[in-house]
Parts: structure tokens; sequence; C-alpha cells
């Protein structure tokens, strides 16, 4: 069981960009398109291409949808002429995750393997 709440009144440290955060933040939706996906038709997509110097940073990174990704290719949003539906932003919220394991539900490896995928730190 994963219990995630969300404090927006904490002194906080920084929230780590991971690949579930930024669709927190962005609420499952495409950035470019605007449509709502299951988080497993989503893409993160650096907005300014690494190979034109954009950083892995909360102002850089959007969600987006397969589709939209390709479109964009390795392309400034003007480039491939779209537009993102708004500015991506670092969040206030904060999320705490408790991790609550039993012992059958330790052995779920799938379950685990799946929660370091979603949580993980994303790399430079
Ligand atoms: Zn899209």
């Amino acid at each position: 069981m994963i219990l995630l709440t969300y404090f927006d009144k904490l002194p906080c440290k920084e929230l780590k960009l991971t690949r579930n955060n930024v669709f927190e933040r962005d609420k499952n939706h495409c950035q470019y398109c605007g449509k709502s996906f299951p988080r497993e038709e989503l893409n993160l997509d650096h907005v300014i291409p690494r190979d034109h110097g954009g950083k892995t940073t909360w102002e850089n990174i959007v969600c987006s949808c397969i589709r939209c990704n390709s479109r964009k290719a390795n392309r400034l949003p003007h480039e491939a002429h779209m537009r993102l539906i708004r500015k991506p932003v670092r969040p206030k919220w904060r999320p705490v995750i408790s991790l609550v394991l039993g012992n059958r539900e330790r052995e779920r490896w799938k379950d685990f393997l799946d929660l370091a995928y979603w949580n993980v730190e994303l790399d430079e």
C-alpha cells in the first residue's frame, strides 16, 4: 500500500524531479496537445532538447504524449510548430511517500521495480 499525501505548508527541501512528480504536476496531461492519457502512454519531454543545451529541470521537462513527443522529436517547440499549454514550473507541493509493505508484498519484486521506475530521480 502506498500512501501519498501532499503538504503545501511545510517548509521544504526541494521536491525531487521524478517521472512520477512531473506527471503529477502536469496531471497526466500532454503539455502540447492538452489531452490526458494513462501514464503508460506519456513520455517526458525536454522542452529545449538536450542537444540544444536544455537541462533536466522542472522548468524544462514536461509530460508529453507519445504522438506529440515523436512529432516534436529533437526540435524546439516553435521549430515543430508546437506550443506548450502552460509554462512548466517547479511545483509548490511536496509529496510525502510512505511505503508500507507486508511480508507477502515484499516479495512482489515487480511492484518494487515499478515503484523505482516511477520515483527515481532523473539524471542530468
Ligand atoms: Zn500530445
